[in-house]
Parts: structure tokens; C-alpha cells; sequence
């Protein structure tokens, strides 16, 4: 029988048959083995009027994508052209603005990579029956699907010319909950307090129903725009992950679309084989979720920052500058404190950007001082400087953290140059539609190259701190190292570890002391569009480079493996870089569920069955 539809199937009379074949055909395990999926040129696309009627079914939210940039190509001359041009200097620096346009993403490509392209039309879905319908329009008719909350995937994962598009865009309804129970588990799993979250909310929107509004903590992404989906199902990390462990380990419940069309319960009593491949195992992958519903915390009296440069006047000073912070940070800030970041530049500038939680500011000077005192009557001449004048150390009432008309109030109070927030300030934009000033570098951003290394906690032993610091020494001659502590939980509480151990992420960020990420980039940018135009050449320059610094960390780290959402387009051994022992697992449930591949992401678990662009079974 398979035999047979395959030879069906090479004809193009036949794509036509298939793509009117009733769903039932498709589901109940037979396999799709075509080879090709349909584009808007073969006669296999579907006509207007199957269109017409998946528009019916979504309640006419079925939407043609125009891209915004075309009319720059089609018409460089035009008044619209020319508007266009004015207006895309702030807006291609505006993420609210990128994420209400489903054409677009917020990495907007990467060099000899990808770059960001439409789909040619978009379910903006309202609810788990839309996406439903769009799934099995999809199945049925042999699209390149893909799956957009708020597009900030760094490998291009949720935009694909010629697909048609989940756009969730509008799915941001939260509930909070005292006593959440997952269904059918009544008995079996204790009642916690838990927040219930559409598809499309981001982490700015969580946090405020959750914590300025609800005086909890829910553990989200470090940006404010990132979305609730990808973040927690490739993993996700915040400040605070140090404490309360990784976004995906919260999650307690999904609704999920699965590829035959269904909509799905996951949670650890129903569906747990694919509640436990939705934490960590990878967005785009095992279906199309509806809603999340995650665990909240009890919030600690503080959050803090800490912001200061040192500089070292020579190489050997920068050597042993890296030396002290490494031997400091193992002694006094390797706990469930403090994460963010210490960026070891490749100027002999380190700059520290760290989050603190639980600490009011006397504690936080204290838990410095001893690195600072170093630094001051070391005879190698440093010079410490804030980002600005003069360095932040500075602790704030934790439910004000993403408090916007707070923080517009209080930034200098706090010791902050500039203000911390930036504002979409749109006509139909509230005041909490705001992001950090900190990742406005990263808004429309055309990426040279990216990598990221899980440093096992190992190198914090005193035998071994020599030659971490040595490393970040010698990769910072290429490049910028971030070292991220909230990205790898050594140094976390027990139950932190215990909960991201029970998730699909690769084991090395149990025991990873902190994520290196080595990147660079370009912001708002597009091919094609002037005054926006990447540059390639430095481009591949910095890809060299990156590529060099991480081979000098590789070399005291090993090959510990890297994180999903933040990682290398172009990683070979991505299957265990990713996800370690637990890829095999994560196959099975993938042929459990999507047996015919139609959930498609670059380096995605069972991408390895697809062309590069999804199109193409090999
Ligand atoms: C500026 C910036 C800052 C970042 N900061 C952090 C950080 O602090 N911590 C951290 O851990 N990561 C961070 N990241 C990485 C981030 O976690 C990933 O890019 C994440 O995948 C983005 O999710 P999204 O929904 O915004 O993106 P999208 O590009 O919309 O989606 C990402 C992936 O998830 C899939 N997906 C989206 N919605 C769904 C859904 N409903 N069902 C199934 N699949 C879906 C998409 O198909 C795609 O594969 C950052 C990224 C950027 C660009």
C-alpha cells in the first residue's frame, strides 16, 4: 500500500488528488511520504477557494503578508518608498512595532545564514481551534508550516518564504491562579499558585500580571519582548535563573495542537512523553501550543543590578585582572544570588552586568567589595568606571523591577545614567509596552555570527581557575566573551537543578556554571534597503573571529555542549550540542506525534530528514 501511493505521488496530477484528500486518510498513523512540499508555483498550491474556506474557518483571520520592504525594490522612487525610508530608522529599532508586523522578525538574518522572508499567508490566530485549522489545512495540502510568537529566534525559525503561517500574535489573555491543579492529576500533584498565558504573550506582559500586579515572581526570559513560547520550550533563561532554575523546568501544563490537528492536553498526567519534549526540546517541533500554564514563586524583597567597567592598562594587567574575577566570582557571587553577565572584552575592558535577587544594596557592596578593594590597590594601575559615571550598585523593591511608570521615575535615583526603558509610544501603545535599553542593540539585528558554550563548574575549582582565566584571555584576543551565570545552574538551589533536570535541555547546563555566548552583529538591517545595508565583509571577519575565541574556551571546556535558543546556525553536531543524551528520547516522541515531519525547524529534533529549507523530504 505505501509502495504503491509512493509511485502515486511522482506525478503531479497526484499532488493535486493529495491535496483534497480528506484529513481522515492522513491521520490514524498513515504516513505522508512525499517528497516535496507544494509552493506558490506548482499546480499543488490550493486555489483561491481553499482559501476562502480556511478563512471561513478562522473566522476571516486568514492574512495575505505583505512584506514591507518590497515597495523599496518594486518602487525606490515612490512617495511610499520614500516614507518608508524615513520611517524605518525608528521603527525597524522598535520591537513592538517588528512583532506586529507578521512579515517580520526580530533577528532580521544572518550572514551566509538565512534572512528573515514572509510567508505567504498567516493564521493570526485567536484561540487553539484557528491554529487547529491551520494545522490540518497545512497537513492536508503539503505546506511548509511555521509557528511565530514574537519572532526573536536567532536561527530563523519562524519565518519561511512560501509557508503558511501560525502568527499568535494575539493570543495574550493571562489568568492567574491560587491553587493550580493540571488536568488529571487531581491527587497526584499538590495545588501551586500558577499563571495560564496565550501563545503570544511575551515576558513584559507576564511580568506584569505576575509581579507588579500579582507581587510574584514567574521565572521568563531576561528581555522583556521574548516570548513566552520559544523561550520556555527551547529552555529559557532569566536574571533570576539562578534561584528559581530554567523557564522551561516552571511549565506545568500545555495546550498543544499536535500535527494530526488535534487539540491536546500535555501536562505530567496526560501526554507526559510530550509535556516533558515541550520543555527544552525546541520550539516549532512537536506541535503548536495554545497556552501555557507555569508555576509562580513567592517574590524576594530585592532585585538588584550591578554595572561597572574596569580597565586594564596593559595585557598582562587584563591577564591577571581576569584572574582575580574568576577566583572572586568561584568564592563570593558562585550562588543562587547573582546571574547576568560579565562580558571579558577583547579591549582589556571587563564590564559586569549583574543581576542580584534577595540582597539589599549594603549586601550587594559587600558581597563586591572584596573584588573592588583588589582592584583599587593593585599596583597595575585600573581604572573602574559605571556605565556612565558613576558604577550602579543599586537594589530596588522586587516588585518594582518591570514596574515601567516606577522605573521612569526612579532611574536615577537607583544611580542609572540614562533610562533604563525604552517606550514604544505608538498611537494605541500602553505604558508597559517597553523594552531594556540594554537590548535595544539587538532589534531588527542582522547577526555576523553567534555561538554559545555551557563552562562546567569544574573550572571554578581553585586547580583549575588558572586556566578558565587564561582561556577567557585568550579568547578575548578574537573576541567579546558574555559570560552568562544565570544560563547555567551550578551554584543553584537543589530544587532548581532537581526541576531542569526533569526537562529535554542537554544535562551540561545542570552542571554548568555559567553559558558563554560569543556574538556580534548588526542593528536594523536588511539586504537591500539603503542606509539598512549589512555589511558582509566585516561580517565574515566577525564570524572568524568568533569562531576562534570559542575554540580557545572549547579547549578547557570541552565539547560541553550549547543552548537551543541562543546558539550557532551553523552547528554540526547540533543533536547532542543541543540536548546530549536526551536526542534519542526526544526522536521517538517527535515520530510519536508528527510522524510525517510536518512540524519543520532548522536543527530542530528529526530535522535531519529535510532540506535546509524545510521543503524537501531526503
Ligand atoms: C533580544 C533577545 C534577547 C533574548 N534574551 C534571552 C534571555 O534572556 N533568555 C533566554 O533564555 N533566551 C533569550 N533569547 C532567546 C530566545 O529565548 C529565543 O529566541 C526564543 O525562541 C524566542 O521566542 P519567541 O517566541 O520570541 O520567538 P519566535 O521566533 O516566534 O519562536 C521561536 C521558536 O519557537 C517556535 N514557537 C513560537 N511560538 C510557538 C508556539 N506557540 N508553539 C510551538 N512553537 C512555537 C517557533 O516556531 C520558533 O521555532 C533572546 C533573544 C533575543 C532576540
Amino acid at each position: 500500500m505505501s509502495h504503491n501511493r509512493r509511485a502515486l505521488l511522482t506525478s503531479a496530477g497526484s499532488l493535486m488528488l493529495l491535496s483534497v484528500l480528506p484529513d481522515s486518510l492522513l491521520a490514524n498513523g498513515a504516513t505522508d511520504t512525499r517528497i516535496r512540499r507544494a509552493r506558490p508555483s506548482d499546480a499543488a498550491w490550493p486555489s483561491q477557494a481553499a482559501w476562502k474556506r480556511l478563512n471561513d474557518e478562522v473566522g476571516g483571520n486568514l492574512l495575505p503578508v505583505h512584506f514591507p520592504f518590497d515597495v523599496l525594490k518594486s518602487a525606490p522612487n515612490s512617495a511610499t518608498a520614500e516614507r518608508l525610508l524615513n520611517e524605518l530608522a525608528m521603527e525597524l529599532a522598535n520591537p513592538y512595532w517588528i512583532a506586529d508586523t507578521p512579515a517580520l522578525t526580530q533577528t532580521l538574518g544572518w550572514v551566509d545564514a538565512w534572512v528573515s522572508r514572509p510567508s505567504v499567508y498567516a493564521v493570526a490566530a485567536r484561540n487553539a481551534s484557528d491554529i487547529a485549522a491551520a494545522v490540518r489545512f497545512a497537513r492536508a495540502n503539503h505546506l511548509r508550516l511555521v509557528v511565530k510568537g514574537r519572532g526573536h529566534s536567532y536561527l530563523g525559525a519562524s519565518n519561511a518564504p512560501d509557508s503558511l503561517m501560525i502568527w499568535t500574535r494575539h493570543m495574550t489573555d493571562t489568568h492567574m491562579h491560587s491553587a493550580f491543579v493540571p488536568q488529571g492529576c487531581q491527587g497526584k500533584v499538590a495545588p501551586q499558585p500558577a499563571i495560564t498565558m496565550g501563545a503570544g504573550t511575551h515576558w513584559m506582559q507576564a511580568y506584569q500580571a505576575v509581579t507588579t500586579q500579582g507581587g510574584r515572581f514567574v521565572q521568563g526570559g531576561g528581555c522583556t519582548t521574548v516570548g513566552v513560547a520559544g523561550l520556555i520550550l527551547g529552555g529559557g533563561f532569566g536574571g533570576h535563573s539562578k534561584r528559581y532554575g530554567t523557564a522551561a523546568s516552571s511549565l506545568l501544563e500545555a495546550e498543544v495542537v499536535t500535527a494530526d490537528g488535534s487539540i491536546q492536553i500535555a501536562n505530567a498526567c496526560i501526554n507526559p512523553d510530550l509535556f516533558w519534549a515541550l520543555k527544552g526540546g525546541g520550539g516549532g517541533t512537536f506541535g503548536a501550543v495554545s497556552k501555557f500554564t507555569v508555576r509562580t514563586h513567592e517574590l524576594p524583597e530585592y532585585f538588584g543590578v550591578v554595572m561597572f567597567n574596569v580597565k586594564a592598562p596593559s595585557d598582562e594587567a587584563y591577564r591577571s585582572l581576569l584572574h582575580a574575577f574568576v577566583s572572586f566570582y568561584a568564592e563570593h557571587l558562585f550562588n543562587e544570588h547573582w546571574g547576568e553577565t560579565a562580558y571579558v572584552g577583547s579591549h582589556n575592558v571587563i564590564r559586569i552586568s549583574m543581576a542580584s535577587q534577595g540582597l539589599n544594596r549594603e549586601q550587594s557592596q559587600r558581597a563586591w567589595l572584596p573584588f573592588l578593594d583588589w582592584v583599587k590597590k593593585s599596583p597595575n594601575g585600573y581604572s573602574i568606571a559605571g556605565p556612565g559615571e558613576p558604577m550602579v550598585i543599586a537594589s530596588l523593591p522586587a516588585r518594582r523591577l518591570w514596574d515601567a511608570d516606577w522605573l521612569g521615575e526612579h532611574w536615577q535615583e537607583l544611580g542609572f545614567p540614562s533610562p533604563v526603558l525604552q517606550r514604544d509610544g505608538r498611537p494605541g501603545s500602553t505604558p508597559s509596552d517597553v523594552w531594556w535599553s540594554g537590548d535595544a542593540g539587538q532589534v531588527g539585528q542582522y547577526l555576523w555570527g553567534y555561538e554559545s558554550l555551557w563552562l562546567p563548574s569544574s573550572l571554578l575549582a581553585s586547580a583549575s581557575q588558572a586556566r578558565l582565566a587564561d582561556a577567557l584571555f585568550a579568547g578575548s584576543r578574537h573576541a567579546g566573551i558574555g559570560l552568562h551565570f544565570n544560563k547555567g545552574l551550578a551554584g543553584a538551589p537543589g530544587e532548581a537543578i532537581a526541576a531542569a533536570k526533569d526537562t529535554a535541555m542537554n544535562p551540561a547546563v545542570l552542571t554548568a556554571f555559567a553559558l558563554a555566548i560569543v556574538a556580534d552583529g548588526q542593528g536594523s538591517a536588511y539586504p537591500g534597503i539603503p542606509g539598512h545595508e549589512p555589511d558582509i565583509t566585516k561580517a565574515r571577519a566577525s564570524a572568524k573571529a568568533i569562531d576562534e575565541c570559542v575554540e580557545q574556551l572549547r579547549a578547557v571546556a570541552g565539547r560541553s555542549g550549547s543552548y537551543v535558543n541562543e546558539t550557532n546556525y551553523f552547528e554540526k553536531d547540533w543533536q547532542r550540542a543541543f540536548w546530549g543524551d536526551n536526542y534519542p528520547r526526544l526522536t521517538e516522541i517527535k515520530k510519536k506525534y508528527d510522524p510525517s515531519g510536518l512540524f519543520f525547524v532548522h536543527n530542530g529534533v528529526g530535522s535531519e530528514a529535510w532540506s535546509r529549507d524545510g521543503f524537501t523530504r531526503l
